[in-house]
């Protein structure tokens, strides 16, 4: 809002208490969306966002120059932290590292501020990083796969987790596939999450070879859907709900109700320009009872999968 958004004498923009500079630069030249636009966007839809990545190790998605520019993940910080900005030492194979985290619309913004286009996040609360609390289903399609093979891919992942007793949800990514985010208790370790996602993707691909694939292999992917199981090991990360992506168009990785999914849906279909619109007409969160639900990998569930 104008209330919030200062412009100073030395030309930068106030905005959550964090001075933005260069506010006029383009980042998206196609959208025509400045840095001061994203950072109002971002203040403008923090209480949707802030929910998915406050206390969770954070990897960061760059563009110091914009979407069309040099951009590169950044996990570390060097320098000064900025404000709202935190770490987290975690350990490594060799020594520790300080992951960055954030708590509310200040560190959101300051990040922005620093150049950021894209919120991953781990699985995991910075209070028990060795447990997730969520996995993720990445539905990468393959060259010549189809948006249908997608559609029905995310419909068929849905319904092996409901089979086995676990409420799953849905998201575009605002790139060119398709999210299955899964809430669950923290019971069980990195790896036993994400056997248990791979063993999904197996059971997936066993039953229509044609279809699936759970291998990162470019070639095996043609024509097929590669259910990327990868996000849920220690350390990776997936976009977060509500990130803006540095793609052109400025899409948002945005969470649907099940009955949005739709061949006409689009992955990029929501954006910094029509997101907020979206937001302000919904009667109900699409992921309403995404914080509520309490489910765990039993060894029952585990045993389950593939054998229904
Ligand atoms: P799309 O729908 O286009 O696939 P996506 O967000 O699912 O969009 P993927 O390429 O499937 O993108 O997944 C890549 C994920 O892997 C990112 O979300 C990011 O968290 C992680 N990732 C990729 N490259 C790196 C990297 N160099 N450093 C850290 N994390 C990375
Ligand atoms: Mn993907
Ligand atoms: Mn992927």
């Amino acid at each position: 809002s104008s209330k919030s958004r200062t412009q100073t004498d030395s030309g930068e923009t106030q905005l959550a208490g964090v001075a933005i500079t260069h506010p006029d630069r383009v980042l998206y030249p196609d959208a025509n969306i400045t840095k001061a636009d994203l950072a109002q966007f971002y203040v403008d839809i923090a209480d949707w966002i802030l929910p998915h990545v406050i206390g969770r190790p954070l990897t960061l998605v760059r563009c110091p120059g914009g979407q069309t520019g040099q951009c590169f993940y950044q996990k570390h910080l060097d320098g000064n932290l900025p404000a709202g900005v935190s770490t987290i030492a975690i350990k490594e194979k060799q020594g520790t590292d300080d992951y960055l985290l954030i708590h509310d619309v200040t560190g959101l913004i300051s990040l922005v501020q620093w150049g950021v286009l894209e919120f991953h996040t781990w699985g995991a609360r910075e209070d028990n990083i060795e447990l997730p609390d969520r996995l993720v289903f990445d539905l990468d399609p393959g060259e010549e796969a189809t948006w249908e093979q997608v559609v029905n891919g995310v419909r068929e992942v849905r319904d092996r987790l409901k089979t086995i007793g676990l409420e799953s949800f849905l998201r575009t990514s605002g790139g060119k596939g398709l999210h299955v985010v899964v809430p669950l208790t923290r019971r069980r370790s990195w790896d036993e999450v994400k056997d248990f996602t791979h063993a999904i993707a197996t059971s997936m691909m066993h039953d229509s070879p044609d279809l699936y694939i759970d291998t990162m292999s470019k070639a095996k992917r043609k024509g097929r859907i590669f259910i990327d199981y990868l996000r849920n090991g220690r350390g990776a990360t997936a976009v977060a709900s509500y990130s803006t992506r540095a793609r052109a168009g400025a899409p948002v990785a945005t969470p649907l109700r099940w009955d949005e999914l739709s061949p006409s849906l689009k992955p990029n279909q929501y954006t910094v320009l029509n997101l907020r619109k979206r937001l302000s007409s919904l009667k109900d969160d699409p992921w309403e009872g995404f914080f509520q639900v309490r489910q765990s990998l039993t060894d029952a569930r585990i045993q389950r999968v593939g054998r229904d």
